[in-house]
């Protein structure tokens, strides 16, 4: 049994994958209700392409295929996608109180059991498992798992009892307000300013005092934000609309009429003081994994955390179900940690070089001047774009094909489906554009763990695909097959015939 601890969007996301996997979880999350509190307001990046890899893209309202903006913010400067050839920046808003309620919806249905109002409290673990001490609604218990996953958040007690160390930053300096709002008619779709001009929903305005947002991601609910660099009231003095008033007044150095909320709630409204930048030393401890905020945070700048939060999960699933289901090859585990780390470190990276590009001060505004100079340049944009949405991101694979590593492209196929659409029940796929039958005689022996599909398309990037159930290429090729064999029993253990001979 697998014990996951916390059934945020993170651990409910893995709950499935492991369910689809043939493994039945526990999700054990502290809250009896799911919490009010908004949080992310939507995805940003590969984690929009990964959703519909589960059908899941669909199910949240984002229509068949992934829209890609055609405009985005990184460090408050614009990047205009639209020059791409490739655009790697899809975008899903959805509310993440949404995300999570489909998400959980989606684990049940699969089979995992989600236990409400309980809490881990400890664990010891042994060579054979974990003991996991919690405390639930009809009192304390323990539950024996073979492995345990801390999806607990930013304060994950799992990574503290597992000894994880958790360096990094936390900053003081920073006050950021936020809240739910009415706001004066807009102009062609913006806000009018008088005495400072017109701003788009969810362009960032920088100025020298500090950072203005509004955006009406929900129809009638505009939420407006502001950062300054200052210290803020103590957390007795309760956030108002007032405070986000004058707050803007600084920040733009011009009145914006703003009064409280007309919509239904809940409702932002909230002061945030400093933030942490922080990633855990390591991802696993003996039986003990983590995923998710519990191994890294960072700014929210840009919205990075779901991309690399849910695609922890989706990495970690199904080499953890293959693990306790006995045909995971020696290592495959390990890479779960090679694999995800080096990406969060991505992501502290230019979220801290997005915080610095909206810091005060003329020295910043000349550096951000310079920086706009950069970003006319086409392969710049592009640099910047693909970093933000994680498409840069290339494990290390035997092969050197350009597909190995990175995240499947879309592909039409000639039936007028996608490729994506293949990829729903999260099973290592081989994608055959050939019908070869010495394919069909390589891939017989894995018969039982990878889906053979004979796939047509006008224009395959290769003749042979063979994708991992988190979206990622592990092989891609011509009919000679050269290696194949090789990268399948790496990646999905001993072909049946070796099995059965041994
Ligand atoms: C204001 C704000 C705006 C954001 N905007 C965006 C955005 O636009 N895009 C984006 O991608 N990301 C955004 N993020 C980040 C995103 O919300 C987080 O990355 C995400 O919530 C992390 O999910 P998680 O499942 O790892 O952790 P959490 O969401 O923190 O979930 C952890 C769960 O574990 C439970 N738990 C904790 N301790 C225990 C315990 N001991 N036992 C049992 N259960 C426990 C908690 O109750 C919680 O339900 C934003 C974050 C904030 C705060």
């Amino acid at each position: 049994m697998i014990v996951i601890a916390g059934g945020g969007p993170n651990g409910l996301l893995l709950a499935s994958e492991l369910a689809q996997a043939g493994v039945r979880p526990i999700v054990l999350e502290q809250l009896a209700e799911r919490s009010t509190e908004p949080k992310a307001n939507g995805m940003v990046g590969q984690v929009v392409r990964l959703l519909d890899h589960r059908g899941l893209h669909e199910r949240l309202g984002g229509g068949r295929v992934p829209f890609k903006a055609p405009m985005f913010m990184f460090g408050a400067m614009p990047l205009n996608l639209s020059a791409l050839e490739v655009n790697p920046v899809t975008i899903l808003p959805v509310p993440q109180r949404r995300l999570e309620q489909v998400l959980e919806e989606r684990a049940v249905e699969l089979g995992a059991e989600v236990r409400r109002g309980h809490r881990v409290v400890s664990f010891t673990q042994d060579d054979d498992g974990v003991t996991i001490a919690i405390s639930g609604p009809d009192g304390d218990y323990t539950e024996r798992a073979r492995y345990l996953v801390g999806a607990d958040g930013a304060h994950s007690v799992v990574r503290k009892q597992a000894g994880i160390d958790f360096p990094g930053v936390t900053t003081v300096d920073t006050v950021a307000r936020a809240a739910h709002v009415t706001m004066p008619e807009r102009v062609d779709g913006r806000l009018d300013v008088p005495g400072f001009g017109r701003i788009a929903s969810a362009s960032f305005t920088r100025t020298d005092r500090g950072l203005f947002v509004w955006a009406e991601l929900e129809p009638g609910r505009p939420l407006m934000t502001t950062v300054e660099w200052d210290s803020a009231p103590g957390d007795e003095v309760p956030m108002t609309i007032d405070e986000l008033r004058a707050s803007v007044h600084r920040v733009l150095g011009a009145d914006v009429p703003i009064g409280p909320p007309a919509s239904p709630g809940p409702h932002v409204l909230r002061r945030l003081t400093g933030g942490n930048t922080r990633l855990a030393e390591k991802y696993r401890a003996g039986r003990v994994f983590l995923v998710g905020d519990a191994a890294h945070v960072h700014s929210s700048m840009g919205g990075p955390g779901l991309n690399l939060g849910l695609q922890d999960a989706a990495n970690l699933g199904w080499k953890l179900a293959a693990q306790v289901r006995g045909w995971a090859p020696e290592g495959l585990l390990g890479t779960y940690e090679s694999e995800r780390r080096p990406v969060a470190e991505r992501v502290v990276m230019h979220t801290q070089a997005q915080s610095a590009l909206t810091a005060p001060g003329g020295e910043v505004t000349a550096l951000r001047e310079l920086f706009g100079e950069l970003l006319t340049n086409v392969d710049t944009v592009r640099h910047i774009a693909e970093t933000m949405a994680g498409s840069d991101i290339r494990y290390e694979m035997r092969t050197t094909h350009p597909l190995a590593g990175k995240f499947l492209p879309d592909i039409e196929l000639s039936d007028g489906s996608r490729v994506a659409e293949l990829m729903y029940d999260a099973r290592p796929t081989l994608l055959d554009f050939t019908g070869s039958a010495a394919l069909a005689d390589l891939a017989a022996g894995w018969s039982d763990r990878v889906d053979l599909v004979a796939v047509q398309s006008g224009r395959p990037p290769a003749d042979v695909i063979l994708v991992r159930p988190d979206g990622y290429v592990a092989w891609a090729g011509d009919t000679v097959l050269s290696g194949l064999n090789e990268e399948m029993a790496m990646w999905f253990g001993i072909p049946r015939t070796a099995a059965m001979a041994t």
